[in-house]
């Protein structure tokens, strides 16, 4: 199965952060790197902080949808998230944007995921990475966000020199 996860992080050395993060999403049990996007800063929506850094990987899993929200869950937490209020700074992010395309709606997993065309963060690094899943209207209606795309993939992730 195809999964997309959306990368976030403002707190720290965020970009370190999430570049960690990458090689942590690549070390999941049944689970492959197919993808990442390029590194993109953006202004916090609805949130305070310093900017953010953001990207969109892409896996092929066999983990059912909710044993990898569990797993991202695992990697925020052994990242040193926590959530002292709702949209606070965090040191990661992980969100499952896309899986397949299972739509659901339960106590602990929306899928799609249910703001993400909302976000420019999001909106741009999937649409480098799965072109087809965005549509022209989706990438017109965050255009006027502040963003900036930073560095190209793998150059950003890669812990290779
Ligand atoms: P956050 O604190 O922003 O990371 O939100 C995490 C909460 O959103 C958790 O309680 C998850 O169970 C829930 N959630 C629902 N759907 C998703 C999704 N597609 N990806 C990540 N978290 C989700």
């Amino acid at each position: 199965m195809s999964a997309y996860v959306g990368l976030g992080a403002n707190l720290g050395d965020a970009r370190v952060a999430l570049a960690a993060a990458v090689q942590a999403l690549a070390a999941l049990p049944a689970t492959r790197l197919a993808a990442v996007s390029s590194l993109y800063a953006s202004a916090p929506v609805d949130a305070g902080g310093p900017d953010y850094f953001n990207a969109v990987a892409c896996l092929q899993t066999t983990l059912a949808p909710l044993a990898l929200l569990r797993a991202l869950q695992a990697i925020e937490t052994a990242a040193g998230r926590t959530r002292p209020y709702r949209n606070a700074p965090r040191t990661l992010d992980l969100d499952l944007l896309l899986y397949d395309a299972v739509q659901c709606a339960d106590a602990e997993l929306t899928l799609p995921h249910p703001r993400m065309m909302q976000r420019a963060f999001v909106v741009l690094p999937l649409a480098e990475l799965a072109p087809e899943r965005v549509s022209a209207a989706q990438r017109a209606a965050v255009a006027g966000q502040r963003i900036e795309r930073v560095a190209p993939a793998p150059d950003w992730y890669s812990s290779k020199r």
